[in-house]
């Protein structure tokens, strides 16, 4: 498949191009641009063009573009999980139960929010009256990620257009193909030309020139905690907003006395769903000295018998790391593991299943023994891998979950709903389940804080994010 830039409401080639590989199988599968400042200058220049017509647009007009996209999503969403398995590595199964459906939900959701939206009002005693005008930003930046690609590219591009803002958009370059599919239904959607652009290419060229366009009022980033660092490196002093939801190293903490089974099941899902390639998979298990061994054992045969395969096989249940390079960082991971003194309870290895032999394929790992301040336990290694240590009590479990620069998302197993409460808000990080995973209402605000980021995304945090407030007072 050849993916072009969607410029101006019109489809664009590049000079250069780079190949996309598919993870499952290892075999390049097509072309995406590789775009460069002069690709973003276009697409900056059609959408400030765009912006004074699109921003006084009617909110339900607007509205009904997004919801025009969701039905083309709805309407091609088998069509789109295949892509998004083939393009990023994930089971076809889980792209067709999570991430197809929630891009189309996201897009729902915020033609929705936005005629739901409201501004304050605040009165003066009969002095005054202060009203608050929320306006649209102008033209905005969004990066996404290669780990949920139509599902987070569509989180920050629905709120953004829907409150009024002229969209330049970026999904990764590992996995551009979904994004690619969206952009040849917006002009049907009825989005202006120039309202919504969607440009391909590599972060450091692409990206960058679209971060520190002098003209970009916004940016929002969802990626590595290296690159957002970056990224407000340039956004940071010339004093426009931004958004990052940046990396993870979520605790998972089970207390002794837990619904086991339950907290047995989910961890697992916790610890490898999308290869364990989601911002929110708990990758440090810590659990009860009491419990420790029955727990560890019980994970350890549950993980031991997940089987790889093929992610277009609608039986398939783990499928590939997104890429050759990120496969051998986890690869590399395990064997810092090991040299940090570590025990690989199970996996460790690369697997080749039957079929798809050249794919990039990692068996879900289990590891032990390891201290709370190795780097095994604090760098983000965003694959099937996870640590399991032992603690005693609470307060030790509140300092061992604690300990990492991060602050994304914990999940608590305990029965003490005085102990969740306490635990809970102990923790340092944006959010935490109790007795679930990844259980989300799109309307509570999401985002880390500490290296995970800053800002929050969903409900009216994005809409206050992609506009200004205006502060008018009238005197009476
Ligand atoms: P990444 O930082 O390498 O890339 C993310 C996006 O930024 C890509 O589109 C990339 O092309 C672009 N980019 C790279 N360098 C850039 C630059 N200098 N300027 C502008 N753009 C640039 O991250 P990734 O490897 O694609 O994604 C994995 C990371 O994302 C993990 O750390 C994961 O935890 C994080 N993540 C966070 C969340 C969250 O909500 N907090 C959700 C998903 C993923």
């Amino acid at each position: 498949m050849e993916v072009l830039n969607f410029v101006d409401g019109a489809f664009q080639t590049t000079a250069q191009v780079l190949e996309n590989v598919a993870p499952g199988s290892g075999e390049k599968f097509g072309t995406i641009p590789r775009s460069g400042a002069a690709e973003v200058d276009k697409a900056m220049a059609a959408a400030k063009r765009a912006f004074p017509s699109w921003s006084k647009t009617p909110a339900a007009e607007r509205a009904a573009c997004l919801e025009r996209l969701a039905d083309a999503v709805q309407a091609n969403a088998a069509m789109l999980a295949e892509a998004e398995a083939k393009d990023n590595g994930k089971p076809v199964s889980l792209a067709a139960h999570v991430d197809i459906p929630r891009a189309e939900k996201n897009l729902r959701f915020y033609a929705s929010g936005i005629q739901h939206f409201a501004s304050h009002s605040h009165a003066m005693e009969g002095e005054a009256i202060n009203y608050t005008l929320r306006k649209p930003l102008g033209v905005v930046a969004c990066i996404s990620p290669w780990n949920l690609p139509l599902y987070l590219f569509t989180w920050k591009v629905a709120p953004a257009l829907a409150a009024g803002n002229c969209v330049v958009a970026k999904p990764s370059e590992l996995t551009p193909v979904t994004a690619y599919l969206l952009s040849t239904w917006i002009k049907d959607a009825g989005f202006p030309d120039g309202v919504f652009n969607v440009l391909h290419g590599l972060g450091p060229e692409v990206g960058e020139a679209m971060v520190t366009h002098p003209d970009i009022a916004a940016v929002s980033f969802t990626g590595g905690t290296v690159t957002g660092a970056r990224i407000a490196g340039h956004v940071a002093p010339k004093f426009k907003k931004m958004s990052l939801e940046l990396g993870g190293k979520n605790p998972a903490v089970i207390f002794e006395d837990a619904d086991m089974e339950e907290a047995l099941r989910t961890t697992l899902r916790s610890s490898f769903a999308n290869q364990g390639q989601i911002c929110l998979c708990g990758s440090r298990i810590l659990v009860q000295r009491s419990i420790y061994d029955a727990f560890r054992d019980a994970l350890v045969a549950k993980a031991s018998k997940m089987v790889a395969g093929d992610p277009l096989d609608p039986s398939t249940k783990l499928g590939a790391v997104v890429s050759e390079a990120h496969m051998n960082k986890i690869l590399s991971y395990i064997e810092l593991a090991k040299e940090e003194g570590g025990q690989v309870l199970c996996g460790g290895e690369r697997l080749r299943p039957a079929g798809v032999e050249g794919g990039f394929y990692v068996a879900p790992t289990v590891i032990e023994g390891l201290g709370p301040k190795c780097r095994t336990n604090q760098e983000e290694i965003f694959g099937p891998v996870v640590t399991l240590q032992p603690f005693d009590t609470e307060e030790e479990a509140l300092a061992l979950a604690n300990d990492t620069a991060y602050g994304l998302a914990a999940t608590l197993w305990t029965t003490d709903l005085k102990r969740a409460h306490r635990v809970a808000a102990g923790i340092e990080s944006g959010i935490v389940w109790v007795n679930t995973w990844l259980l989300r209402d799109l309307r509570t605000p999401f985002g880390g804080v500490k290296a995970s980021g800053l800002g929050r995304e969903g409900g009216f945090d994005a809409l206050e994010f992609f506009t200004e407030p205006q502060n008018i007072c009238i005197k009476l």
